[in-house]
């Protein structure tokens, strides 16, 4: 598990350091380069570096960690201190505490720092095309070239919404995706109706914070399998990890006998609503004249609409689709996803993708999983030949 792992201590806030970065050689062909300095980007940085190689991270965010803190207020992570270790530097605190969206961030600033990995910040890359055996990767600012190329570009940041019902609703509804909240304060008091599609992981931790405004809050959407937080008095990622479930590999027995790879992940269910949230347990199809539709052919009058309430959002927590605008069309499939196996393009064997859900394993994209893939796919890169190797 790789909580355990030996390291440093990971800074806690009070001690971030920002990483200065020396720039970027527009002159020299880099052995790799990483699109994405999130959890994915570092680890694959942190192995890296520890094979010598010549390599970049790039990032369009400002700062290490931006992904996080523009995550919503409150947001607590579901994995414990303990399993969000990236390779060589645990988290600081308590190993069974949740960290909340800042301490990770600044986790991953100070885990950058530490390892003092090339990071170029505010650093978006446009363009990804192979030219004569290479990649030319084209940002705002430069053409840089490489050998081979990772992406760690989130599986989570494409919001998904239902364009049919979303555009159903009346124009006085707003409405936004989960990912668009940055505090709910900003959006909901005790005069809004809110109603919050998708009941994952981030639909149930919405809701609380919602009902703590004095909002009427309705969750929608089918019950997930989402697993206890404790059980036997253990909490669930210490049975998962000692079983094996987190890290069984998708692409050989007994892990492909499951059919994990390409799945979602797994959830830990948030602590019970309060009594006041109203839970519908079917999926919403359409808001018509005023009435929501279920796809059990069930309607019901659109809680937005309630008296007593001088205003309606929609909360969309339907989760996100990958994007990759910047790639070869030939990559992809017609949906838009990598075409590869266990992180490795099946076009160009010099491309790499990292953090996708249960790329490798169950805990491919979570924090505590991806640093187990960057050291396969880092293994992998130095077998791989490429132009002028
Ligand atoms: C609400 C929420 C809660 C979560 N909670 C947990 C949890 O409790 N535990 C857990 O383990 N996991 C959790 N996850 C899942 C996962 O750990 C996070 O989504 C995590 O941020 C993924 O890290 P990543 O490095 O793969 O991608 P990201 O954190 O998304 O980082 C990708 C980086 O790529 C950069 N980028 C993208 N495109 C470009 C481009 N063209 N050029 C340059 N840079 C680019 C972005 O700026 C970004 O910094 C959660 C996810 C969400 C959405």
């Amino acid at each position: 598990m790789s909580g355990a792992d030996a390291g440093a201590r990971g800074a806690c806030k009070s001690s971030v350091t920002r990483l200065t970065f020396a720039g970027v050689n527009t002159n020299s062909t880099y052995d790799c380069i990483v699109i994405g300095a999130g959890q994915a980007g570092l680890a694959a940085g942190y192995y890296l570096q520890q094979a010598g190689k010549h390599f970049l991270l790039l990032d369009g965010h400002e700062r290490i960690g931006d992904n996080w803190r523009q995550r919503w207020k409150g947001l607590r992570l579901f994995s414990p201190n303990q399993y969000n270790a990236l390779p060589g530097m645990p988290p600081a605190g308590d190993p069974l505490s949740l960290p909340d969206r800042r301490e990770m961030a600044d986790y991953l600033e100070a885990y950058a720092t530490h390892f003092a990995l090339p990071v170029k910040n505010a650093c978006t890359c446009v363009s990804a095309k192979k030219t004569d055996g290479l990649w030319k990767i084209e940002t705002e600012q430069d053409t840089l070239i490489t050998r081979q190329l990772i992406l760690a570009t989130g599986a989570y940041r494409t919001p998904f919404i239902p364009e049919t019902l979303a555009n159903s609703f009346p124009s006085v509804i707003r409405q936004w995706h989960s990912s668009e909240i940055q505090s709910v304060a900003d959006h909901a008091d005790a005069d809004t109706s809110v109603l919050i599609i998708g009941a994952g992981a981030s639909g149930q931790q919405l809701s609380h914070l919602f009902y703590g405004t004095g909002a009427d809050v309705t969750l929608t959407g089918p019950v997930l399998p989402n697993l206890p937080r404790n059980f036997l008095g253990k909490d669930i990622y210490w049975w998962l990890y000692k079983s094996g479930m987190m890290t069984l590999r998708n692409d050989r027995p007994p892990g492909s006998w499951m059919g994990n790879a390409g799945k979602g992940d797994l959830t830990v269910a948030e602590p019970p609503l309060p009594d006041g949230v109203r839970r519908i347990k079917t999926k919403v199809t359409l808001h018509d004249d005023g009435h929501l539709q279920f796809d059990c052919q069930k309607t019901m009058p659109a809680p937005l609409a309630w008296p007593g309430r001088k205003k309606g959002i929609v909360v969309w927590c339907t989760g996100f689709r990958n994007t990759y605008p910047f790639l070869p069309a030939d990559a992809l499939d017609e949906q838009g996803t990598p075409l590869q196996q266990s992180g490795q393009s099946t076009v160009y064997n010099d491309l790499f993708f990292l953090g996708l859900p249960n790329l490798l394993r169950p805990n491919s994209s979570l924090v505590g999983g991806v640093g187990r893939d960057a050291e396969r796919i880092v293994k992998l890169i130095l077998r791989t030949k490429t132009a002028g190797n």
